[in-house]
């Protein structure tokens, strides 16, 4: 039983939400099996068709599904005091059986049945702790909580819920393009951002031979970690090196990163475009390096009209690698292998590089051609979710 998060706050277009996040579940656990999946109260089952389906896997991978504040692994059974009694025995008492004390919390979403939640609760209480004499019952700070729910359909009883990944429902907030690079900060920039129900389409700029083989597969092992969040990610992956040259050979070296930065915006724009994406992402964070600050991300934004959504921009290293660890893409990101921005990395970069010396220096070089050139040796790679946990 997966329960709503902020969905539920949604009023008018809740049906739309709720739909979403049914097909959004649906492609997650069909890895696992066949799944009936139907909503209900603000409530979204997700129940096995068939003895062989994946349970655990399924389970894994609802946790990780935007727009669900939390979830709870239930056994199903009659609409009987015997019946929740017998489940609550066979599927919760090994766990129960380990606390020191226990309640009953009932829930009765059928107002059909028979006894109130408060009657029930004392009910079933009341027969577990003859089961279970050792275990003591303590209706105000208890070790361990045995749930049970009588809804329409059946009743269910479970332990505690696990929280769930929150956030909205991915493709709610429309469709961005990632800047994905293989450091720490853009994976959890594309995570946040699809926390947010957006959903990605990733760009990598990649200078072989500049850049190996291994840095490309490096990129494309984080995009396929974010799928677990995200589902089926495209990775545009943009051949940069001829972009990289023409720096290296007809820019003044301190300028080389803002100008590099700025085909890389134009670039993921037009990329953008034809993916009917609304914003760009990037990892940038303020201070962090040279080319982040206020100036130079002023003048690495003029050349795109899409918005510039940079998620991590007020957060800590700390913060930003906490969850890069929680989201599991923090030991891919930390391989050693180089990124194209390291390549032709100037000594003394400009931090406050002026506007109208980047078009200046951009004047004297073939803007349109190098762009048309590097948008026609782009690469498109599907990356999937093939189940599995960080
Ligand atoms: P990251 O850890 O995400 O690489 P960073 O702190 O190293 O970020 P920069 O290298 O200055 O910062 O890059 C800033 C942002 O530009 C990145 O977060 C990413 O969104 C984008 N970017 C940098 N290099 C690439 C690349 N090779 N391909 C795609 N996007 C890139
Ligand atoms: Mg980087």
């Amino acid at each position: 039983m997966l329960k709503l998060g902020e969905v539920v706050l949604k009023g008018l277009n809740r049906s739309a939400f709720e739909n979403r996040l049914k097909s959004n579940i649906a492609r997650r656990v069909r890895p696992y099996g066949s799944f009936d999946i139907h909503c209900a109260q603000s409530t979204i089952y997700v129940e096995p068709r068939q003895a062989d389906c994946d349970v655990d896997g399924a389970w894994e991978a609802c946790q990780a599904v935007f727009g669900i504040a939390s979830l709870c692994r239930c056994r199903p059974c009659g609409k009987t005091t015997d019946e929740i009694f017998r489940a609550a025995v066979d599927y919760l008492g090994d766990e129960l059986s380990l606390a020191k004390s226990f309640k009953v919390e009932s829930k009765r979403a059928d107002k059909g049945f028979p006894m109130t939640s408060i009657q029930l609760s004392q009910e079933i209480g009341g027969r577990l702790h003859a089961a279970f004499p050792q275990v003591a019952v303590d209706v105000h700070h208890p070790d361990y909580t045995v749930y049970v729910e009588v809804r329409e359909q059946a009743a269910y009883v479970h332990g505690p819920a696990l929280p769930g990944a929150g956030g909205l429902p991915t493709g709610m907030g429309g469709r961005a393009a990632l800047l994905l690079s293989g450091g720490i900060d853009s994976p959890v920039a594309g995570y946040m951002m699809a926390k947010r129900g957006v959903e990605l389409e990733c760009v990598h700029f990649f200078s072989y031979p500049y850049t190996s083989e291994r840095a490309r597969e490096k990129v494309l092992e984080l995009a396929r970690l974010l799928t677990r969040y995200c589902g089926r990610l495209t990775v545009d992956v943009v051949s940069f090196t001829k972009i990289q040259e023409a720096i290296r050979d007809q820019c003044p070296e301190n300028y080389f990163t803002i100008i590099m930065r700025r085909f890389m915006m134009r670039i993921a724009q037009a990329i953008a475009a034809d993916h009917g994406c609304k914003a760009l992402v990037t990892g940038e964070n303020l201070g962090q390096v040279a080319s982040q600050t206020m100036e130079a991300m002023a003048v690495t934004g003029a050349v795109v009209d899409l918005p510039v959504f940079q998620p991590l921009i007020g957060m800590d290293k700390e913060e930003i690698v906490t969850i890069a660890r929680k989201i599991g893409t923090l030991e891919t990101s930390i391989l050693p292998y180089e990124d194209c921005c390291t390549v032709f990395t100037p000594r003394h970069p400009k931090t406050k590089p002026s506007r109208r010396e980047a078009e200046e220096i951009e004047a004297k070089m073939d803007v349109e051609g190098l762009i048309a050139e590097a948008l026609a040796n782009t690469e498109k790679v599907t990356v999937r979710y093939h189940g599995g946990s960080c």
